[in-house]
């Protein structure tokens, strides 16, 4: 005899990141099982003409179904608040299913200027290649999302906060626009996670994530997500099964775990990193921290309303150019030198060089991101540790 389950509807988020979507086969195994298998057997033909025909519920082949991956997606949809989720083979494969399902030739898609690099080249090279309109606007002029919208303009796409300035959208208020026009907003909630940050309560249609960063937190693989209505979930689905960008059991299994301790990870990424930029803010070598848990940012209050804490990523510039910026990042002996974040290991980077050195100097400058702009992923270490690694840069070009 099993024991009766209970609704998921009655727990809170921090119940259903450890319990939610879990199932258990005949072994009675407590940690969720990893089924590692391409495809899965039917008892019969008969069964397995059913099953093929999707009119029998059940696994046939793991590209359209596995149950390893769909606990994953069923807890994180659950701690979203959402319907139903999807789960895909990396945050960009994330994207880019969601602009498969909702976009056709002469449609329009107006995306936030500050946004990963990797979406802007997905959108202005390859989406557009198909006849898509893609315009982009500054991430908090609600104005110029008004004046962006076209007649067939279907999604709104965003990242709040954003990287690596840590501006704040107004989500709600978007929201509104989209509405009107009968668009879709999208948010990339990569940096909150669902612990810091609920898009779909504050009126977006849909939530996305890159898994690899801080649901898996420990920089072990790639994966990412989708999270909104059911109707909406099973469009991208469709895409996913026929197209194949489905995410691998063996790192849904990791997320899956990852969740289980995400909101105490990014408590605590929180915590390091407003002890960090608190600390950066008093150093005479630095001229301005970008951080949303500080009262001087300009997405401070706002940040204050829409999330409850504002996670791990923050950015400052030092006195000086690009040179004394690589300076500061070359001294550092503990931190590492790598573009990823979400990771227990702090991580530094300088996006001008990097990250946004893609873009034209005429571009980086209107997107904020100076020569001396240094970014750090603020990870699990004691922040003393920290703050003594990048004291010796600092005393190098002082
Ligand atoms: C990393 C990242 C992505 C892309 O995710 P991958 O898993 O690397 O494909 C998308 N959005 C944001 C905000 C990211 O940081």
């Amino acid at each position: 005899m099993s024991k009766d389950k209970p609704d998921n509807n009655s727990l809170k988020q921090d119940t259903l990141a450890v319990r939610a979507g879990s199932y258990r086969s005949a072994e009675g195994e407590h940690s969720e099982s990893l089924i590692l298998t391409s495809s899965f057997v039917f008892d019969d033909a008969a069964t397995a003409e059913q099953r093929m025909a999707l009119s029998q519920p059940g696994n046939v082949y793991s590209r359209y179904t596995n149950p390893t991956v769909r606990a994953f997606e069923e807890r994180l949809a659950l701690m979203e608040g959402a319907e139903a989720g999807i789960a895909t083979s990396s945050g960009m494969a994330a994207i880019l299913s969601t602009c498969m399902a909702f976009l056709q030739a002469g449609d329009h898609i107006l995306c936030s200027r500050d946004i990963f690099g990797s979406t802007t080249v997905l959108l202005d090279k390859f989406i557009a290649k198909f006849g898509v309109e893609v315009t982009f606007v500054p991430l908090t002029d609600l104005q110029a999302w008004k004046d962006g919208v076209q007649e067939n303009t279907r999604l709104l796409f965003l990242e709040t906060p954003s990287n690596p300035l840590n501006e704040i959208a107004d989500i709600r208020a978007l929201a509104d626009i989209a509405h009107a026009a009968n668009a879709r907003l999208v948010v990339d909630n990569c940096f909150c996670t669902p612990v810091l940050q609920k898009p779909l309560e504050l009126g977006a249609d849909l939530s996305l994530h890159s898994a690899t960063k801080y649901i898996d937190g420990q920089g072990r693989a790639l994966g990412g997500a989708v999270v909104g209505p059911k109707d909406d979930i099973d469009e991208i689905l469709g895409f996913v099964r026929s197209c194949g960008p489905a995410m691998s059991p063996f790192n849904a299994w990791i997320f899956l775990k990852g969740l289980e301790t995400l909101k105490v990870r990014m408590q605590a990424h929180s915590a390091n990193a407003q002890a960090l930029a608190e600390w950066l803010q008093q150093q005479d070598i630095v001229e301005t921290v970008f951080y949303a848990g500080l009262e001087s940012h300009p997405g401070h209050d706002l940040a204050l309303k829409q999330q409850s804490g504002y996670s791990g990523v923050l950015s400052f510039t030092v006195k000086g150019g690009k040179e004394e910026a690589w300076k500061v990042i070359d001294s550092t002996q503990l931190l590492s030198i790598t573009a990823n974040l979400g990771d227990a290991k702090s991580t530094i980077i300088h996006p001008a060089t990097t990250t946004h050195g893609r873009l034209t100097p005429e571009q980086r400058a209107a997107a904020g991101i100076a020569d001396n702009l240094i970014r750090i992923s603020v990870g699990l270490e004691d922040v003393e540790d920290i703050q003594a690694d990048l004291l010796r840069g600092f005393d190098a070009i002082r």
